[in-house]
């Protein structure tokens, strides 16, 4: 049974921030995917809930040539998934979108609350993480902006503040001849999160990304793995290299979906198959 909380739809952003910012025990709703089942199981202590859907800021979801895409946090991942422009400019942010649970979740389900959530095994980061985004928060203070790489601070924890919340998640634009994918394994085919997801991605200078979920407490940018590629040429050999490296990089851990020992072997596995795609395709398509 759900446990008894005052429901609030703001219009405006500052009374959003305001009530935010005075009832300690408040939270913001976005599609509710993953709030609701905390809610209906009583694993938070709710008493006041923000539903963010009516403020205009959120529902911000434009692609501008050289400056980037911005998908505000009233955005589904449909919304996301059917866009031609993250089909051509951002497949990593794409695959990993249509891999989110089912058609229906999707509908409902937010990128921004995908990644205020902070679940380690979480799809979309990965994608995120690769293209460098960045959060927009607004709260008592002001506005901020974070870099996704430092906006999360362990499992289900963020860097929010009380009063915060987040308004958009942006992407700069990744110009011609950038190449990304976004690989997963799964348990099951359909709804079942991640044991392992890699985004690799090659950008119009050659230098290689790699973010990854479900090996660590978040999600990560494996930055110091993509220096020591960064420093090889890219080809066959250095791909074999990285897949093996990777391992070095990452400390998975054993639960319910999977050893940490298969986590190790399926990072690998991924980041192969994907740099292997990614440097013997000849553009950004399918
Ligand atoms: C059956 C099922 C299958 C699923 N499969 C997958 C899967 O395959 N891959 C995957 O990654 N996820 C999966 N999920 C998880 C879920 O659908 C996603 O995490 C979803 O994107 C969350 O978005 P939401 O809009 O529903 O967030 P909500 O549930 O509304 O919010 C999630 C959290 O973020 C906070 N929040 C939301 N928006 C903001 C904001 N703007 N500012 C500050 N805080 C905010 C909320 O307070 C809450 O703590 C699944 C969930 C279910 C129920």
């Amino acid at each position: 049974m759900l446990s008894r909380f005052k429901y609030l739809k703001p219009h405006n952003l500052n009374e959003a921030v305001q009530y935010l910012e005075k009832e300690e025990k408040s939270f913001v709703l976005a599609g509710g995917t993953d709030l609701m089942i905390l809610l209906r199981r009583n694993l938070i202590n709710a008493e006041h809930i923000v539903d963010i859907k009516g403020l205009p800021e959120m529902a911000e979801f434009e692609f501008i040539d050289g400056a980037g895409l911005t998908i505000g946090a009233s955005v589904v991942v449909n919304t996301v998934v059917d866009s031609e422009v993250v089909k051509t400019k951002y497949p990593a942010l794409h695959q990993a979108s249509a891999s989110l649970a089912s058609f229906l979740l999707r509908n409902r389900a937010t990128v921004v609350g995908n990644i205020c959530n902070a679940s380690p095994g979480a799809d979309l980061p990965p994608a995120l993480l690769v293209y460098d985004a960045v959060v927009n928060i607004a709260g008592p203070q002001g506005m901020r902006q974070v870099p996704l790489h430092e906006f999360f601070t362990g499992v289900k924890r963020t860097v929010l503040q009380r009063g915060e919340l987040v308004i958009s998640v942006q992407l700069p634009d990744p110009g011609d001849g950038d190449k990304s994918i976004y690989l997963r394994q799964a348990r099951l085919r359909g709804h079942d999160l991640a044991t392992v997801g890699v985004a690799s991605r090659i950008k119009p200078d050659g230098k290689v990304a790699i973010g990854i979920c479900a090996v660590a407490p978040t999600p990560l940018r494996l930055f110091a793995l993509e220096e020591k590629i960064n420093e090889r040429e890219l080809n066959q050999e250095t791909v074999e290299w990285a897949a093996e490296e990777i391992k070095q990089h990452i400390h998975p851990i054993t639960d319910v979906r999977s050893s940490a020992q298969y986590r190790l072997q399926m990072a690998s596995v991924l980041l192969k198959r994907g740099l292997s795609h990614l440097i013997t395709k000849e553009d950004n398509h399918g």
